[in-house]
């Protein structure tokens, strides 16, 4: 049995602290709102009054906070995890934060003798419950294997990427490239149609087609097709296009700092920038849709 620390305990955090609690660790479950600590409790956890008390004497410590500066603050200010973490523990900070900010809190730990890896999923809420996310992990080799176990109880894939921060690296880079063929998919299937081609002949003959693509075949934004795709439930999430944007903006902003040429990248973030000007990013990613074929 392992002794966790788990901090914050929002709609992906409740389910990862569960799943192992449930496989018979012992989780001290810490966030800033009681009603939270409150679910993790029935779900199996101990609740803690703060992240000192339930940092001291744990062997891991695993955070799922919102942005670079929730994580910055809960490690690295004064009474943070930094300064009651015993010599050797383990931090496992599984939220998407901007590049710079996980290498950073990561040196620090290493610094103050401890352990880190960036470790950021994919898979949603469902995957958090379900104990099936994707994990992108950054840091040393050491570290990684000592989160294997405990990683592999909350999803079913588990990657090393490689040094400090290349777990963020990995997610941004893909979301990157999801946004971007989500928005070519609808901007084809909206040509399409508009050319007197119906949604599911195009789906037919591009699925097979070297315009195929995962936007279209799992995920298609066009209503018809696909029948579980959120386009047939009128673009509820799945995965919002708020959540969409925060990730297209972390690229942008480590793609600034690393020089890259993200052309693509950029008019993405524009797009998905328009969809929260309109109040709409409350819709799935792929009611970008709407915005293309002028329904939004
Ligand atoms: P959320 O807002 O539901 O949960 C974050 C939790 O952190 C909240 O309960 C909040 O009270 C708590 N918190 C904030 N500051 C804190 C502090 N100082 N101390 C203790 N607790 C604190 O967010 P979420 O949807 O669970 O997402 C968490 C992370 O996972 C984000 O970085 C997000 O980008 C990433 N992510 C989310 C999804 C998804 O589908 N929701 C998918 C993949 C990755």
């Amino acid at each position: 049995m392992t002794k966790i620390a788990f901090i914050g305990l929002g709609n992906m955090g409740i389910g990862m602290a569960a799943n192992l609690a449930k496989a018979g660790h012992e989780v001290r479950a810490v966030d800033i709102s009681e009603a939270a600590v409150t679910k993790a409790v029935e779900a199996g956890c101990i609740g803690a009054a703060s992240a000192e008390e339930a940092v001291s004497g744990a062997d891991v410590v695993i955070s799922m906070l919102p942005a670079g500066k929730h994580v910055e603050l809960v490690y690295m200010s004064d009474g943070g995890v930094f300064d009651h973490a015993e010599p050797g523990t383990l931090c496992i900070d599984c939220s998407t934060i901007d590049v710079a900010t996980a290498r950073n809190v990561i040196v620090n730990a290493e610094e103050r003798g401890l352990s880190m890896i960036d470790a950021p999923v994919s898979g949603g809420v469902g995957g958090a419950a379900a104990g099936t996310l994707t994990f992108m992990c950054g840091g040393k080799q050491d570290a990684f294997d000592r989160a294997k176990p405990l990683l592999d109880i909350m999803g079913k894939n588990v990657f090393h990427a490689g040094e400090a921060g290349n777990g963020q690296v990995a997610k941004i880079a893909n979301n990157m490239l999801l946004g971007i063929h989500m928005i070519g998919t609808c901007e084809a299937f909206n040509l399409a149609e508009k050319l007197g081609l119906d949604a599911q002949t195009f789906y037919d003959i591009s699925s097979t087609a070297s315009g195929q693509n995962w936007s279209m075949t799992s995920y298609c934004p066009a209503p018809g097709p696909v029948e579980s795709a959120p386009s047939n439930h009128d673009y509820q999430p799945g995965f919002a296009a708020a959540m969409m944007l925060k990730d297209l903006r972390l690229a942008q902003e480590a793609a600034t700092t690393a020089r890259a040429a993200t052309p693509l990248g950029t008019q993405a973030e524009a797009l998905y920038s328009l969809m929260e000007a309109s109040g709409k990013d409350d819709l799935d990613f792929s009611g970008i849709m709407k915005l293309i074929n002028g329904s939004l």
